[in-house]
């Protein structure tokens, strides 16, 4: 199990989100730069879900994620309805040196809606943005997809530690916008 920060800490509100998207796209090392910044260079596919605390000072409240990985069990169906359970944000990976990782960004994206909140907070990620000799898919594709889908954008590198805390940080700070206005 990976583990960020102490989970005994306090905190204002907890909230899950998760990391869905094609197997090797570099989810568990985004997880991992995330929680605990580290590069896993030799990353295994494991058996269950993982996932990974931090605590995160939004406006004046710490905000504790936790952000579930599917760790190497994306192509079982079985895990699907308790894994988008109560989660309010999730992170859509593809790789921009694999076209076809973000041709199935679709479907991805169609079981999101299927199973996850309505208001979730969707982030479309282009990781591996460090390969650019082999990139298979255009920064500006990525965006106007995103764009058509009502989606947030980023291009990241777990490898270089590029946008990989924006990207947690875009979506904690929507989620927070979000769960307020609810409370208002
Ligand atoms: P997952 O299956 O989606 O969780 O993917 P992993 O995090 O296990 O990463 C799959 C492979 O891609 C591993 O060999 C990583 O070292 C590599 N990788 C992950 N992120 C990056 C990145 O930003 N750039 C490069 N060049 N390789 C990466």
């Amino acid at each position: 199990m990976l583990m960020g920060d102490s989970i005994d800490e306090e905190c204002d509100y907890l909230f899950k989100a998760v990391l869905i998207g094609d197997s090797g796209v570099g989810k568990s090392n985004l997880l991992s730069r995330f929680s605990k910044d580290e590069f896993r260079l030799d990353s295994k596919p494991t058996i269950g879900v993982e996932f990974a605390y931090r605590n995160i000072k939004v406006a004046d409240r710490i905000v504790k994620a936790q952000i579930w990985d599917t760790a190497g069990q994306e192509r079982f169906r079985a895990i699907t309805s308790s894994y988008y359970r109560g989660a309010l944000g999730a992170i859509l990976v593809y790789d921009i040196s694999r076209r076809q990782s973000f041709e199935n960004v679709r479907n991805w994206l169609r079981e999101l809606r299927e199973f996850g909140n309505l208001d979730m907070v969707i982030v479309l990620v282009g990781n591996k943005s460090d390969l650019s000799q082999s990139r298979e898919v255009d920064e500006e594709e990525g965006k106007s997809f995103a764009e058509a889908e009502g989606l947030c954008f980023m291009e990241t590198s777990a490898l270089e530690n590029v946008n990989v805390e924006q990207v947690f940080l875009v979506m904690i700070s929507k989620i927070h916008d979000i769960t307020r206005q609810r409370s208002l």
